[in-house]
């Protein structure tokens, strides 16, 4: 009897999920049990009439509308209202910017995989790869990082050609002079230029990030667009973006760069402008810059333009040669000398209409600045991060198998096998989601949370990357000069880790803090409606949230349960099992952060251990769905498997970690404990990848050519004559030819057709017998002295070394 009342509490509730029916069918089952315990006779009759008033009242209140509005809601309101986080101008500006997408998806519990999946990226056209091939390939052969580091610029051809061939107006529409690339291609011109010199893909990206194209386009006058637009596409201007200070620096929006609305003299003549005093540093091409896009605060003590006297923050374009401007000296970051220093200006004066938009635009540079970060966001810092890991992959898996200790590849030993793994699996991870967040940007998006993901994640990628490419090169990491090949990537993984958002507060604060309330299907709704006092409004989205939490329970229950393969959207293939996982996952999350929103209210955004622990589930499903989509897109290539098993499996074990983590440490312990059951039924499921996985990987990036290619695509490659990755290069194909003629004398050694005896001397022998040719024997010793060049390491006479030191 009880196991048969059991059984039909479970099809009720099973029943009415499925026709999505949540909210009743807690309530239904869990009145049911009760009724049953009550009548098997363990409770008294009047508990069981107590409980069923209170499951008859509930369902009259609850469900009808009219009643709830009118009775719940008003309390509910003055409860929650308290909970609700306040927003002040600047921050509810930066919460609103931008639009949400994929990120959306996760968001809700239960994404729409057939969305992601369908979703087609805009491929790049003929006149984009020939960019690629053409202009960019140039560029990039007449660069050696090792030449600017030590001339403290790039050559002067190359300044010519990046101006000439216009890399400074990829983002600027061709009506204007400039390339009018899509976000595709500029993204692939960065991670190319990236691959070759750091110096030189900072200088041409950062014309065509936040900065002052960007802000005319979206906002600009007729007049400033026509006017300044073809001189940046064609170089004739160097712009820079001028925002941080040293008061402002995270928090831009505190900044003291003031402009007072006053008469004065501009070009001989009296008019009504602003007096400009600013103190900025940390600047991009601030030292060679002709334009100065400069953010500040707008008052107007005198009422000349209207009653307010503090306009806010705005952004206007100053040309860099007026008096009273201060400008040409440089920091110099991490020793990577793409052009970056201070600014000052004081008391600059310059009339009002080189506020971008016009006076129209005094006071509206925050909502500019934060409507338009999200593309460049997407593009600078995930491209350059790209660029560099795939130059780690591509020269750490050459490596592997040139260099030898204890008579072995390197690449064969399994402590090497595993940060080869890192670097491969992150690498392809990383590449997946440089290209789709790229992609939604072409598909006019302006993914606010998704490019602060692709920011804050990749970047910090890089740095993992790279620290395991420095650890499997050693000593050759570690020796400076013209053969070092990672140590610029190396010493400038901090900068992107710094720059557009500092990482540590892009985890902390802005990813959850701004996906909480964009993607969140109810919480924005919750807001304005309370802010406006809209009762129905709010009851519309209060009770629709609490639809949503029972939604999200039974998802991840049920999910949990069957480790998602109760999953009815995944596609078919090899991609299947991470979809199923990732899907269990993404309803944990939703049933988890709005646990952590119900319970901590306003106050979750000072808890940044647990936004920054959201923000990583978060992130890890987004890294996880974009090397999902990118599997899907080409093919599902075999040779591609272990890479994406590898990245599935270590951004599910992330997303999870994190998620655990939030439950361990949410102050509401007995919400935290009635939660696991729900979101861990069976206990954590993801557990990294394991060791059959490294190894796959390892193999796959050092035995199979195409997957490697495949891999490092897009990357600039330098002929094999030209000393680092050149020589490297050629010295693994002649080692892999090598390996192949080898295989040949010790198979000639079980026939024993010759002896085993070590080294030349089987070579020698194998000839003698007509087991391999002359031309074969000449091939293992090039590989013998290709090998022996590139282990090779720089040294310098003392006269040298000082002039280094200088
Ligand atoms: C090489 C380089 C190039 C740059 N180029 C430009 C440019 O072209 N134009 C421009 O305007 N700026 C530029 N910047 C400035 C850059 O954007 C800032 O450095 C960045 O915003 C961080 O400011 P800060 O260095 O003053 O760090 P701080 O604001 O002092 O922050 C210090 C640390 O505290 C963390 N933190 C701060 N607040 C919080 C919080 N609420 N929660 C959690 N953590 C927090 C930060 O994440 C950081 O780790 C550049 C910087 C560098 C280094």
């Amino acid at each position: 009897m009880t196991l048969a009342w059991f059984v039909a509490t479970i099809a009720l509730f099973l029943g009415l999920l499925f026709t999505h029916r949540a909210y009743w069918a807690w309530v239904a089952s869990g009145g049911l049990l009760l009724l049953g315990w009550a009548l098997s006779g363990s409770a008294s009759w009047a508990a069981f009439s107590g409980v069923s008033a209170l499951f008859a009242a509930l369902a009259l209140l609850f469900g009808s509308r009219a009643w709830r509005s009118r009775w719940v809601t008003p309390l509910v309101m003055a409860q929650v209202g308290r909970l609700l986080p306040r927003l002040g101008q600047t921050e509810r500006i930066a919460l609103e910017a931008g639009t949400v997408w994929w990120d959306k998806e996760l968001f809700s519990g239960a994404p729409d995989w057939r969305m992601l999946f369908g979703f087609r990226p805009q491929e790049l056209s003929e006149r984009e790869l020939a960019f690629l091939e053409g202009p960019v390939e140039r560029l990039c052969r007449m660069l050696n990082e090792w030449d600017v580091a030590q001339a403290g610029d790039l050559p002067t051809e190359a300044w010519k050609l990046l101006k000439q061939d216009r890399f400074f107006g990829m983002i600027i529409p061709e009506e204007y002079g400039g390339l009018g690339f899509s976000a595709q291609a500029h993204s692939a011109v960065v991670q190319k230029l990236s691959s070759r010199s750091v110096t030189t893909a900072v200088t041409a990206m950062v014309p065509n990030s936040l900065g002052p194209a960007e802000l005319l386009l979206r906002y600009g006058t007729d007049a400033q667009r026509e006017h300044y637009l073809p001189r940046l596409a064609r170089g004739e201007e160097i712009p820079c973006f001028a925002l941080t200070g040293p008061e402002a620096g995270s928090d831009a929006a505190a900044t003291q760069s003031e402009g007072i609305v006053c008469r004065g003299k501009y070009d001989g003549e009296e008019v009504v402008g602003m007096r400009l005093n600013w103190r900025k540093r940390y600047i991009t091409l601030a030292s060679v810059a002709t334009l100065i896009g400069l953010a500040f605060r707008l008052r107007d003590p005198d009422r000349l333009l209207g009653d307010e006297t503090d306009l806010g923050i705005t952004c206007a374009l100053i040309p860099a040669h007026l008096p009273g401007i201060e400008i040409g000296t440089r920091h110099d970051p991490m020793g990577i000398p793409f052009h970056n220093g201070p600014i000052v200006g004081r008391d600059v004066f310059v009339p009002l209409d080189f506020i971008i938009g016009g006076v129209a635009g005094a006071g509206q540079g925050w909502r500019m600045l934060m409507e338009s970060l999200a593309a460049g966001r997407s593009i600078s810092l995930p491209s350059l991060s790209v660029g560099g890991a795939k130059l780690a992959t591509r020269v750490v898996s050459a490596y592997a198998m040139v260099r030898e200790q204890f008579d072995t590849p390197i690449g064969r030993f399994e402590g090497v096998e595993e940060p080869l793994a890192r670097i491969a699996g992150l690498t392809y991870l990383m590449d997946a989601t440089r290209s789709l967040t790229a992609a939604s940007v072409d598909a006019g998006e302006s993914p606010a949370v998704l490019s602060a993901i692709a920011k804050a994640y990749l970047t910090d990628a890089l740095r993992s990357v790279t620290n395991d490419a420095m650890d499997i090169r050693a000593g050759a990491a570690i020796q400076r000069g013209p053969r070092n090949l990672l140590g610029r990537v190396y010493d400038a993984v901090p900068v992107g880790i710094t720059v557009e958002g500092a990482n540590i507060l892009t985890r902390s604060m802005i990813i959850y803090g701004q996906g909480a309330i964009r993607c969140h299907p109810f919480a924005l709704e919750e807001i304005h409606a309370f802010e406006r006092g809209d009762r129905d409004g709010f009851d519309r989205a209060f009770f629709g949230h609490v639809g949503h939490v029972f939604s999200s329970a039974s998802r991840a229950l049920l999910l949990g349960l069957s480790g998602g393969r109760l999953e009815r959207g995944a596609p078919t293939g090899p991609a299947r099992r991470y979809v199923e996982r990732l899907s269990r996952l993404s309803a944990a999350f939703a049933l988890v952060s709005d646990a952590a929103m119900a319970s901590l209210g306003g106050q979750l955004k000072r808890r940044e251990m647990i936004t920054g622990r959201l923000a990583d589930a978060l992130a890890w499903m987004y890294l996880a769905s974009a090397t999902l989509k990118r599997f899907h897109d080409t093919g599902h290539p075999p040779g591609d498997e272990p890479f994406v098993a590898w990245a599935c499996n270590d951004a599910l074990a992330k997303a999870e970690f994190a998620l655990v983590g939030v439950l361990r440490n949410l102050p509401a312990r007995p919400l935290a404990w009635s939660l696991r059951p729900l979101v861990f039924p069976l206990g954590r499921r993801e557990r990294g990848p394991d060791d059959a996985c490294v190894s796959a990987v390892a193999t796959a990036v050092l035995d199979d050519a195409e997957a490697r290619e495949r891999l490092t695509s897009g990357i600039f490659i330098p002929p094999e004559d030209e000393i680092g990755l050149g020589h490297l290069e050629a010295a693994l194909r002649k080692a892999s030819e090598a390996l192949r003629i080898e295989a040949k004398l010790r198979a000639a050694v079980r026939k024993g057709i010759i002896d085993r005896v070590p080294g030349e001397a089987m070579a020698s022998a194998g000839l003698a017998a007509g087991v391999i040719s002359k031309a074969e024997l000449e091939a293992l010793h090039a590989a013998d002295a290709a090998r022996e060049e590139v282990i090779q390491v720089d040294a310098f006479e003392a006269v040298e070394y000082q002039k280094l030191r200088r």
